[in-house]
């Protein structure tokens, strides 16, 4: 098997499973009830949320583990815009957002909400200028990720963050940072609200978290025992603890990783540039992890199949959004036939080189049976 859907979901590492086991059957104590497993698993609790905090050189009291990242970003969004309805009704987001992320925009547009979309440049870069003109006084909250999980590119939050401060002071930034997480450095701080989840880092599914700077104040969208919980409900603690391990894990040794990946990326890239009809959707604010390719004239999930059978797993854009032509592509190029036609190789520090040459072999044999057939 040839797995180059990373950006999709990750594999669980193998230590950080067995964390997992250990956890569940040597600390199954609520870590809210009194007893002494209770304490037990209470002290385990603590010891990984000091971890979570300093790896994210964050306080303990900013952040909240949640399900994953869209559960974070539902938290985020509408609990901001609850609590700071009263200072104006307009949100930005941008038009490189995670599907969850207009999701949630639809929702508060039912709740009066009037949202703004911003558009990017060809190189996938958020549009100052654009972004100048749709934040205005009446802007409360302002939402752009930090890489875009179909082409990969990146945003310049702490530049994002100075344009904000320009045209309102007081709008809050949040930014859906799961794809940035374990793969580039990222520094929540940038930031007021950020979201990540465990299993793009090697980690379980079911676990994600939510930072929060301290000031800022969420009205909860859900409800437990505990007024003000954002996430109430007993804490999942072998998940939390592969999360503080795989987060350990994830940001190690980012920048070695990321030479592995981009030797990677560079090789496909090459390849690929052999054929004058496939389009290569990114530019130098890409991060190599992700690499989106656009094969005009071939339906994408023609492609994924026949690669299949070769046991090669890639997507065509998100999994999230799979079927439907590419956002993320159709705002960099307004091309539509270009956002049809996408495929996403997602790559790992973990590839092998001979699963790329197995990939572009299959991709080679592919390719040229279904031109045929156009
Ligand atoms: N945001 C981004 C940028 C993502 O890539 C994903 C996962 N596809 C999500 C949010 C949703 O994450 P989760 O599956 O943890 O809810």
């Amino acid at each position: 098997m040839v797995y180059l859907d990373y950006s999709a979901t990750t594999p669980v590492l193998p230590e950080v499973l067995d964390s997992y086991n250990k956890v569940t059957e040597e600390y199954f104590g609520n870590p809210n009830s009194l007893h002494s497993l209770g304490i037990k698993s209470h002290e385990l609790l603590e010891s990984a949320n000091k971890q979570v905090g300093e790896l994210l050189g964050i306080n303990e009291g900013e952040f909240v583990y949640t399900s994953g990242a869209t559960e974070a970003n539902n938290i985020a969004l509408i609990g901001a815009a609850l609590t700071y309805k009263r200072y104006g009704n307009r949100i930005c987001v941008s038009k490189m957002e995670h599907a969850s992320i207009y999701g949630i925009c639809k929702y508060l547009e039912k709740l009066g909400f009037i949202i703004d979309y911003v558009g990017v440049t060809e190189e996938g870069l958020i549009d100052f200028e654009e972004l100048k003109e749709k934040v205005t006084k009446e802007t409360i909250l302002c939402s752009i990720c930090a890489v875009n999980s179909e082409t990969g590119a990146r945003q310049p939050l702490k530049m994002v963050r100075q344009v904000l401060r320009k045209c309102n002071e007081n709008c809050i930034l949040h930014s859906d940072m799961t794809q940035a997480v374990g793969k580039i450095p990222v520094n929540v701080l940038d930031v007021d609200l950020a979201s990540m989840s465990g299993h793009k880092i090697y980690g379980p599914k079911g676990i994600g978290l939510l930072y929060k700077t301290k000031n800022l104040v969420l009205t909860p969208i859900q409800y437990g025992a505990h007024p003000g919980d954002l996430k109430p409900g007993t804490p999942p603690l072998p998940l939390i603890v592969s999360f503080a391990k795989a987060l350990r894990i994830a940001v190690k040794d980012l920048s070695k990783k990321e030479e592995a990946v981009r030797k990677f990326k560079d090789k496909i890239v090459e390849h690929l540039s052999g054929y004058p009809n496939i389009k290569i959707n990114s530019s130098k604010y890409c991060i190599p992890h992700i690499l989106n390719i656009s094969v005009p004239g071939i339906k994408p999930e023609t492609f994924i199949h026949a690669l299949e059978k070769d046991e090669i797993y890639v997507s065509s854009n998100t999994a999230c959004s799979s079927g439907k032509p590419s956002e993320a592509v159709m705002s960099m190029y307004n091309d539509e036939e270009r956002s049809k036609t996408t495929i996403r190789i997602s790559l790992s520090y973990q590839t092998l080189p001979s699963e790329i040459s197995e990939f572009l072999e299959s991709f080679d044999k592919h390719y040229q049976e279904l031109s045929k057939l156009r």
